[in-house]
């Protein structure tokens, strides 16, 4: 299931059309604005806009992505208040909308240790999953930039089973951070073995979703900078392995990549270029 992250410009349900031109199977939205602690609330005509468009839509699978200053790791009492209701409210939000997955960062320890971040974290997602209904949260492996947590598969597999609800936590495996992170992804023997070891710390199945990004940055540089496919330091070779990787066929897959308007387009070509020229289930002509 290919597709991008898309703009809600002109509503949320525009990221439909906006999906449907790029040839999407799958998006990844915002519901507010991703700089600022709060949005507005939806009106129920909007909701029901929303589910309504979905519905007519061939788009299967529609992922939320968090606001970028939630940190529900903070040692501050007053940030990780803030972060506690900003998330829960998209949570809703998604809930409402009627979707599953809503993915999110690891947040900062801000020098608190790693240790201590993590506890702060499964804390705070225990109250939140405690306090919503039904959707998923998707912990996005990181790159691991200043005092990020998420930028080892450890971190993930230690939020996994310290979670009240471990069933509603699942992966969302951004390449670009993985390959920053120090996870090489270059080479078919690098990918298979990136694969093995997150296999073996976390678990395959718990893999929902896929972010595909080049990196800008380079390999364990901890550093978070997104490239065109093909075009990083990454390479294509991953890009091919994973979308022709039956283990993950009917996974979301997701382009974060640079330029959005203008890049989209040829990103979401270049991986369809990748997958066999003659699909299986296609009869050959005479
Ligand atoms: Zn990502």
């Amino acid at each position: 299931m290919l597709g991008a992250h898309v703009s809600v410009a002109g509503g949320l349900h525009k990221a439909f059309s906006h999906g449907h031109k790029l040839g999407c199977d799958a998006i990844q939205i915002f519901v507010t604005n991703p700089n600022r602690w709060s949005g507005s609330a939806l009106s129920s005509k909007q909701v029901e806009s929303f589910r309504k468009t979905h519905k007519q839509s061939n788009i299967q699978q529609v992922i939320v992505h968090d606001i970028h200053l939630t940190n529900l790791a903070s040692p501050k009492a007053e940030t990780l208040d803030k972060s506690t209701q900003a998330f829960a409210w998209q949570l809703d939000l998604v809930e409402q909308l009627g979707l599953e997955y809503f993915v999110t960062h690891l947040g900062s320890h801000l020098g608190a240790g790693e240790p201590e971040g993590l506890r702060v974290l499964s804390q705070s997602l225990n109250q939140i999953l405690d306090q919503s209904q039904s959707a998923t949260i998707l912990l996005e492996t990181t790159a691991g930039q200043g005092r990020n947590l998420g930028y080892r598969f450890e971190h993930l597999q230690q939020i996994i089973s310290q979670s009240n609800q471990p069933d509603r936590l699942g992966v969302c495996f951004d390449t670009c951070h993985v390959f920053a992170a120090g996870y090489d992804l270059r080479t078919e023997e690098n990918y298979y073995r990136t694969f093995n070891q997150f296999d073996q710390i976390v678990g395959l199945s718990q893999i929902k979703a896929f972010h595909l990004n080049d990196a800008k940055s380079g390999f364990g540089s901890r550093v978070d900078r997104h490239d065109h496919i093909g075009q990083g330091n990454i390479g294509p070779t991953p890009f091919e392995l994973l979308v022709n990787d039956p283990r993950f066929q009917g996974r979301p897959m997701i382009i974060e990549t640079p330029e959005m308007n203008k890049m989209h387009d040829w990103n979401l070509k270049t991986l369809r270029q990748l997958r066999p020229a003659i699909p299986l289930d296609e009869p050959l002509a005479d």
